[in-house]
């Protein structure tokens, strides 16, 4: 089992990206598990025809805490196991603390034997770094973090202080960085500006996502665009993108 983390600022794509991930691993007939790290709880929509699973917070402030799984998770396109952890509640909660309460729910009411993930993608808001949001890069929640950016500074920016993070406590078992993902805005030199900003950061691009306008016509319909259609090129960028994040755990069972 490889885990995940997607980082990267509001808006730039995370869901998008990841969703078209997951969706391309479980066609290639890998076991998956996503799980929204972000109160907007729209991570998965895509992956379920656009109804997102009961979020795990809310579940647990309403209910208590669940006596089934699949009170809180939702098996979406291509078997993935779909999770939101939902939101704290607004000026008392705090949401890497709300975070922690959920990854260890999943933990202790056995999700991981479950599912039998191979691969578990976390899809993180990262506009700020604070300890809160760098909880899935600590202590074994993920093994490889990648950061969804496109070439605009403000994106190139929040990838700056996620690395920073990692960084910062390289020492204390947390996370790797696994590489940039490029999901294009369409400006210009883009692809040479965020392959320069890599090498600087001592890091790579792993995968392109070009700006494509089908994305948005399949979101319509509450569908990845590697199920709307796989033969598309992009789509064929997140089945690039899906083995190469499967590389990453050969990676690991190697070390
Ligand atoms: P948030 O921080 O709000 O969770 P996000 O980073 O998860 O946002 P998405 O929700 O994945 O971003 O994407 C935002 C919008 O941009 C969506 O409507 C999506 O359809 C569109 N989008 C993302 N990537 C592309 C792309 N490569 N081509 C066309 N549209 C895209
Ligand atoms: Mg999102």
């Amino acid at each position: 089992m490889i885990k995940v983390a997607i980082y990267g600022k509001g808006g730039i794509g995370k869901s998008t990206v990841t969703s078209g991930i997951s969706a391309a691993l479980g066609l290639d007939g890998y076991r998956v598990m996503q799980l929204g790290c972000d109160p907007k709880t729209d991570s998965t929509i895509n992956l379920l025809g656009g109804t997102p699973p009961p979020p795990i917070l809310q579940y647990m402030q309403e209910n208590g805490r669940p006596d089934r799984l699949d009170a809180v998770v939702r098996q979406g396109f291509g078997n993935v196991a779909c999770m939101e952890v939902g939101g704290p509640t607004p000026g008392v909660g705090c949401f890497g603390r709300g975070m922690l309460t959920a990854f260890e729910l999943l933990d202790e009411m056995g999700a991981y034997e479950t599912y039998k993930p191979d691969v578990v993608l976390y899809d993180i808001l990262a506009d700020i770094v604070c300890g809160g949001i760098a909880v899935p890069m600590r202590e074994g929640f993920a093994d490889k973090v990648c950061i969804v950016t496109s070439g605009e500074k403000m994106a190139l920016l929040a990838a700056k202080n996620i690395i920073m993070a990692l960084r910062n406590f390289a020492d204390r078992n947390y996370a790797q960085l696994g590489g940039l993902i490029l999901n294009c805005r369409d400006m210009a030199d883009e692809v040479e500006r965020v392959t320069d900003f890599a090498e600087e950061m001592g890091t790579s691009v792993i995968g392109i996502i070009p700006r494509d306008r089908a994305i948005h016509t399949f979101e319509e319909e509450g569908k990845t665009i590697v199920e709307g259609d796989r033969t598309l090129p992009t789509s064929q960028r997140f089945f690039d993108l899906a083995k190469t994040i499967v590389g990453f755990g050969a990676e690991r069972k190697a070390v």
